[in-house]
C-alpha cells in the first residue's frame, strides 16, 4: 500500500522545504521529494550561498592586501584556495543539514530520490540505487528549480566552460576569464575571481550590465567595477566559443561587425537560468507550460490541474530565493484556508558585489514605459558622514515617489550595506509609505541609512547634507 500524505513537495530548494515546513506547522501530512539527496536546492549547494561565502572571503583576501593603505602592516598575505573552498563546504554543509533537522522536528517526510507524476495523485521516487517507490498526494507542490542556460551548441564542461557550479569550485585561480553575460551571477562571480588574481572580461549583448534594473544605478555599478579592474566589452555577441589547448577561444563581434578574439583559461557563461522540469512527467498528467517551458500557474500557484500547484523559480518572475520562500508560504497557507499572499510589487534584489547594490519596487525606466508621473530624491554616500569615517563613500540611494500623493514607488541603491538596508524599504513600501513618512523617521548617527532619510528629503529638495 502507497503511504498517503496531505501534500507532496516536489523539490527540496528554499521554495520547496519552506513550504514544506511551513504546511506540516499546519498540521497537514506533509512529504519533501528532493533528488540531489541534500535539502537546500540551487540557493544553498551551488548558488546564494557558496557565492556569497567566496564574495566574502575574497573581499577579505582583498583588503587584508591592502591593509598597508589603512597604516595596518601585516606579514606577506598569500591566498589559500583549497582552504577557502574548504570552507566554503563547510558552510554549506552546515547549513542543509540545518534543514534536515527542521524537517525532523516539524515533522516532515523527507525522501530523497527524483519525484515524478504516475498519475495527478501519485507519486513515484527513484532513489540513486532505482529503487522506486510511490506515495499517494492529495495536492502536490511542483518547485524543482532552474538550471543554468548555455548559449546554443555549447556544452558545460565546468573545467574550462563553466555554468555559475563550476565557477564556484575552481580548483587554481585562473589567468584569464571571460564572463559572457552582465547579469548579477557573472558579475558576482567575476568579482570573486578578479580579487583572487584573475584578470576578468565581461562581455555583454545590450549597452548596459545589469539588465531589468535601474539605469542610472547600473551605470555607476560599471563604472565602480572598472575602477576594480574588470573589463566591459558592451553590445558585443558571442560567436563561438572553442576549448582550445590548455584553453579556450571565444570569438565576438561588436556592434560594428567588429570581430574580436579571446584566448582565455576559462569561460563562465552567465546568460541566464531555465525552468526545470525534465523529470517530472508533467506531460503525462496534462500540466500546461508556458513557451519559455514555465509551469503556468494562476495567481493562487495553482496549474490548470486542480491537485496539482508551482512554485519559485519553475514558475514566472524573478528566479530568487527569497520569492521562491514567500511563495511556498503563501501556497501552504492557501491550502490550509488561510490566506496566503505574495506582494510582487515588493521583492527586494541584491547584488552582493563590493559596493553592494540594492533595489525594491519600480525602476525610472519602467515609471516612464507606464507614463506615471513622479519625483526622484537622490542622496550620495559622499555626503554621508559614518561613509566618510571608514572611506566607503561610493554610491548614491535613489528614491522614486508619485508625484502626487508621495508614495514611495522604488527604491535603489548602490553602496556598502546596501543589501541590508533595502530591507527598510521593502517594509515602508509595504506599509504604503509616502517619502515624506521615510524623510520624518529617525534614523539613528552616525549611520548609512540616514541616506535614505536624506534622499527621502531630497524627494521635496529638502536634503541637509549636499
Ligand atoms: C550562483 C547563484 C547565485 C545566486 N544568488 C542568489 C542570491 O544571492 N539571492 C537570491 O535570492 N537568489 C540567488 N540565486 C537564485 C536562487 O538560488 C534561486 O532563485 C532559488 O534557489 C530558487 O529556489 P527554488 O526552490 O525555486 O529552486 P531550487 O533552489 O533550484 O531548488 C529546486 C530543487 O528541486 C530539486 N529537483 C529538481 N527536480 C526534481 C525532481 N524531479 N525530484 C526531486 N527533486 C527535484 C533540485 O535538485 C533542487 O534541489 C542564485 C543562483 C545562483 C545560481
Amino acid at each position: 500500500m502507497a503511504e498517503k500524505f496531505q501534500v507532496v513537495v516536489i523539490g527540496g530548494g528554499p521554495g520547496g522545504y519552506v513550504c514544506a515546513i511551513r504546511l506540516a506547522q499546519l498540521g497537514l501530512k506533509t512529504a519533501c521529494i528532493e533528488s540531489r539527496g541534500i535539502l537546500g536546492g540551487t540557493c544553498l549547494n551551488i548558488g546564494c550561498i557558496p557565492s556569497k561565502f567566496l564574495l566574502n572571503y575574497s573581499e577579505n583576501f582583498h583588503k587584508a592586501k591592502n591593509f598597508s593603505k589603512m597604516g595596518i602592516e601585516v606579514g606577506e598575505v598569500k591566498l589559500n584556495l583549497d582552504k577557502m573552498m574548504q570552507n566554503k563546504n563547510n558552510a554549506v554543509t552546515d547549513l542543509t543539514k540545518g534543514i534536515e533537522f527542521l524537517f525532523k522536528k516539524n515533522k516532515v517526510t523527507y525522501f530523497k530520490g527524483i519525484g515524478s507524476f504516475n498519475s495527478a495523485n501519485k507519486i513515484s521516487i527513484l532513489d540513486k540505487r532505482n529503487k522506486q517507490t510511490i506515495i499517494e498526494a492529495e495536492k502536490t507542490i511542483v518547485s524543482t528549480g532552474s538550471d543554468p542556460v548555455s548559449l546554443p551548441g555549447i556544452d558545460f564542461d565546468e573545467k574550462k566552460i563553466l555554468s555559475s557550479t563550476g565557477a564556484l569550485s575552481l580548483s587554481s585561480v585562473p589567468k584569464k576569464m571571460v564572463v559572457v553575460g552582465g547579469g548579477y551571477i557573472g558579475l558576482e562571480m567575476g568579482s570573486v575571481w578578479s580579487r583572487l588574481g584573475t584578470e576578468v572580461h565581461v562581455v555583454e549583448f545590450l549597452d548596459h550590465i545589469t539588465p531589468g534594473m535601474d539605469k542610472e544605478i547600473s551605470k555607476e555599478f560599471m563604472k565602480i567595477l572598472i575602477k576594480q579592474g574588470l573589463n566591459f566589452h558592451l553590445e558585443t555577441k558571442v560567436e563561438s566559443i572553442k576549448k582550445k589547448g590548455n584553453g579556450v577561444t571565444i570569438h565576438t563581434a561588436d556592434k560594428q561587425g567588429k570581430k574580436n578574439i579571446y584566448q582565455s583559461d576559462v569561460v563562465l557563461i552567465s546568460v541566464g537560468r531555465k525552468p526545470n522540469t525534465k523529470h517530472l512527467k508533467l506531460k503525462q498528467v496534462g500540466v500546461k507550460l508556458d513557451k519559455k517551458g514555465k509551469v503556468k500557474v494562476d495567481k493562487n500557484f495553482q496549474t490548470n490541474i486542480p491537485n496539482i500547484y508551482a512554485i519559485g523559480d519553475v514558475i514566472e518572475g524573478p528566479m530568487l530565493a527569497h520569492k521562491a520562500e514567500e511563495e511556498g508560504i503563501a501556497i501552504a497557507e492557501l491550502i490550509a484556508g488561510q490566506s496566503g499572499h505574495v506582494n510582487y510589487d515588493v521583492i527586494p534584489g541584491v547584488v552582493y558585489t563590493t559596493p553592494e547594490l540594492a533595489y525594491v519596487g519600480k525602476t525610472e525606466e519602467q515609471l516612464k514605459n507606464e507614463n506615471r508621473s513622479y519625483k526622484v530624491g537622490k542622496f550620495p554616500f559622499m555626503a554621508n558622514s559614518r561613509a566618510k569615517a571608514i572611506n566607503e563613500t561610493e554610491g548614491f540611494v535613489k528614491i522614486l515617489a508619485d508625484d502626487k500623493t508621495d508614495r514611495v514607488l522604488g527604491v535603489h541603491m548602490i553602496g556598502s550595506h546596501a543589501g541590508e538596508m533595502i530591507a527598510e524599504m521593502a517594509l515602508a513600501m509595504e506599509f504604503g509609505a509616502s517619502s515624506e513618512d521615510i524623510a520624518r523617521t529617525c534614523h539613528a548617527h552616525p549611520t548609512f541609512s540616514e541616506a535614505i532619510k536624506e534622499a527621502a528629503l531630497s524627494v521635496d529638495k529638502r536634503q541637509i547634507h549636499s
